[in-house]
């Protein structure tokens, strides 16, 4: 669905320009986004480049599989609101998939622009700015079901797949009901993700959108806890399961003693809060004034490495046993980390950690070698014998990622596990092993992207619709 040819079709030849940044001396003490604003004309031009090529490798990279030229060709000709109609079409989050997505693995990265050696279409922060712009002039049409329709589904987990489904089950006419056991809704998007890449303010607006279309959020419950699956089976006409995975993967060297380290997600935690308007907790982990290693080298090493240079770490750095070229992190973190004064040790893996007195005062590094790569395998990491070498640290945070936790011992026995211990879902589908459950999202696919967490999200409610539907023409017959 084209709309209209190219106003603008020498557009490619404009130069790619990235948001531009504040100074990285003017970000070290904000949890704010650090990119500002495109302007109308700015925003438009860069949409602009896309050459409508007629084979949309963007849109096939995209997990949404968002209907990127046509957004783009709306926004370089100014129609923002009609962007926004197409962009929302397929997305429940596009401002936040916009900021955060790994663009440069996905739409970015497949643009024929960049593929054939011009820079690409800088596709993420047009439609971040798509949809702020429908924010800011409320063109975003608040959540109003056509017919009630009389079934409730209970959605376990207010992260970003249970929210898009909640979503898309309330604008159905389902009445929806979202446990969660944290205070806040938004999971990883409001107590993992800082403020500097996603601010809250931003996840609230989806927030505020949900109850205000009728979703109930009850909140501190703890579902095997404070309720169990069978009372939620027996309270709503189906349950989506949407927990994501929270058990972190722990350091394993000699000199870990029990509280050496600080989990990733506990020292993001206390910041977030502090970010959503709580007071700072005295006990909280923090980084001022003190040395910081972290170890890992995906998304939560970034995050924790910018939010200790943020709250006045005198040293920060980060060890990851595989090379820049390998690291599972987004490439524009890293440089965001380097501008903000954050050294990189590659290919270095911890061997031990050093106490004085009962404290930790180094991490004992060890250099590590990439080696030649079986057919068609990834390269492997060995050890570079003699390579020791010793980093001063008295705060080392362990983001080595997540493990499911054992949903079946604290959620329900009869939920069948995949081999990697995550909810298993019928082939191609999101059913559960048990009756009128589902399940989406990271607590089915492992430790993911919020975009595909969106995608389950969206995708587990269409299947719970008809669900639902057919139950409802099973009983009527
Ligand atoms: P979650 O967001 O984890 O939400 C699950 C919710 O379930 C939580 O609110 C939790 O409290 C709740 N819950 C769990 N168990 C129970 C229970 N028993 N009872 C009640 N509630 C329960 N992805 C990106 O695309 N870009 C990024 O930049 C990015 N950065 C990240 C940074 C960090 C620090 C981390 C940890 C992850 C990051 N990710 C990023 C990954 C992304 O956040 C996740 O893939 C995504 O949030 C998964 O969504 P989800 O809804 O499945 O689970
Ligand atoms: Fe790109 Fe993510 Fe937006 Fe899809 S959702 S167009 S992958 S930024």
């Amino acid at each position: 669905m084209q709309k209209g040819g190219r106003s603008n079709p020498g557009g490619f030849l404009i130069e790619q320009r990235r948001l531009e940044k504040q100074p990285a001396d003017a970000r070290l003490r904000a949890f704010t986004e650090i990119t500002v604003k495109p302007t109308a004309d700015g925003g438009a031009a860069q949409a602009g480049r896309c050459t409508d090529c007629g084979v949309p490798f963007c849109q096939n990279a995209c997990p949404l599989q968002n209907s990127i030229p046509d957004w783009l060709a709306l926004s370089a000709d100014g129609d923002l609101r009609e962007a926004w109609r197409v962009a929302a079409a397929t997305s429940t989050m596009p401002e936040i998939c916009g900021r955060i997505c790994p663009q440069d693995r996905l739409c970015e990265g497949a643009c024929t622009l960049q593929q054939s050696g011009w820079d690409g279409v800088t596709i993420g922060s047009v439609e971040a700015w798509i949809a702020d712009t429908a924010f800011d002039n409320g063109w975003v049409e608040p959540i109003r079901p056509l017919a009630e329709r009389g079934q409730s589904v209970g959605i376990v987990g207010a992260g970003p797949a249970g929210m898009a489904a909640a979503d898309r089950l309330r604008s159905a006419g389902y009445s929806v009901v979202v446990y969660d056991r944290h205070d806040r809704v938004g999971g990883l998007l409001t107590y993992g993700i800082p403020g500097f890449k996603l601010e809250k303010r931003v996840v609230q607006r989806r927030v505020d959108r949900l109850v205000e279309g009728g979703v109930e959020f009850v909140l501190n419950c703890s579902v095997g806890v404070d309720v169990t699956l069978d009372e939620l089976r027996d309270r709503h006409d189906a349950v989506l399961l949407a927990m994501g995975v929270y058990q972190a993967r722990i350091l394993t060297v000699p000199g870990r003693g029990a509280n050496d380290t600080v989990a990733a997600l506990d020292f993001l935690i206390a910041q977030n809060r502090v970010d959503c308007g709580d007071a700072p907790v005295a006990d909280a982990p923090h980084a001022r004034g003190r040395k910081v290693v972290v170890i890992g080298g995906g998304d939560t090493a970034m995050d924790c490495v910018r939010t200790a240079v943020r709250q006045g770490a005198t040293s920060v750095v980060c060890l990851y046993r595989r090379d820049r070229e390998n690291m599972p992190g987004s490439a524009r973190e890293v440089q965001n980390a380097e501008e903000e004064g954050v050294r990189f040790e590659w290919l270095a893996a911890p061997k031990a950690l050093l106490s004085r007195d009962g404290a930790v005062v180094a991490v004992r590094a060890q250099r590590m070698a990439l080696t030649e790569a079986a057919p068609g395998q990834r390269r492997d990491i060995a050890p570079v014998a003699g390579s020791d070498f010793d980093i001063p640290a008295d705060l080392v945070i362990e983001a080595l990622g997540f493990e499911p936790e054992p949903f079946a011992e604290q959620i329900d026995a009869g939920l069948a596990l995949s081999k990697w211990n995550t909810i298993q879902v019928a082939r191609g589908g999101f059913a559960a092993s048990l009756p009128g459950v589902f399940a989406a999202g990271d607590a089915v696919r492992g430790a993911s992207l919020v975009v595909w967490a969106v995608r389950d999200g969206q995708d587990a409610a269409a299947e719970i619709d008809r669900y639902l539907r057919a139950r409802t023409e099973e009983a009527a017959a």
